[in-house]
């Protein structure tokens, strides 16, 4: 059995790109506004190490409420993609769920399984590659993150960047007798954790 390192994409992986217009952050939409969260290159790198399969984990309903094209969207991807390659590092797998229930497109519009908070991707991905959920992480930085995590049985690591006491009161809301395993506050402190349990 393998054990996998589960990333959501936004907020992990790539920063929030944070929108003066609305005054609310949202995910990269065009492949210039795509930047590396500090510290993600070193945490991949680390996982790796220590035996994990790299696999994003991570709802993508732009496309379908009209926010982003496909075409955008893959390019931000292949981009990703070839800038972790010209560092020596590579994703073991992608997944995405790009349904909402109310998605524009037709064809997205869908009360799926695999919109986290529900654990269909990460079910998904370790029927796929044989993976073991008690010995793997799920790291997000939203509560969506954290629930599909413990749903699925693996231990979970919240990243909070949003003002301490502004999170906790979220997160008592939100994830009622959910807790994280573990909260960070940036991603070195994720690297230091899965240092210490293996
Ligand atoms: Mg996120
Ligand atoms: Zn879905």
């Amino acid at each position: 059995m393998n054990k996998a390192f589960f990333l959501d994409r936004d907020g992990i992986i790539v920063k929030m790109v944070y929108d003066a217009e609305s005054g609310s952050p949202h995910p990269p939409l065009k492949p210039s506004q795509m930047e590396f969260v500090p510290g993600i290159f070193e945490l991949l790198k680390t996982a790796k190490k220590l035996g994990y399969l790299n696999i994003i984990i991570s709802n993508q309903p732009d496309i379908g409420l009209g926010r982003i094209s496909k075409n955008d969207f893959d390019k931000i991807s292949e981009k990703i993609r070839s800038s972790l390659s010209d560092k020596k590092l590579t994703l073991d797998a992608e997944y995405y769920c790009f349904h909402h229930p109310f998605a524009k497109l037709r064809k997205y519009r869908e009360k799926c399984s695999c919109r986290k908070p529900l654990p269909g991707l990460i079910s998904q991905a370790a029927k796929d590659f044989a993976v073991d959920l008690k010995r793997s992480w799920m790291l997000g930085d939203g509560v969506k993150d954290v629930i599909a995590g413990h749903k699925a049985g693996c231990k979970t690591i919240l990243l909070a960047n949003l003002q301490e006491t502004e999170y906790l009161r979220i997160v008592e809301e939100k994830l009622k007798n959910i807790k994280p395993d573990y909260l960070v506050k940036n991603l070195e402190e994720a690297i230091t954790l899965i240092l210490k349990s293996g």
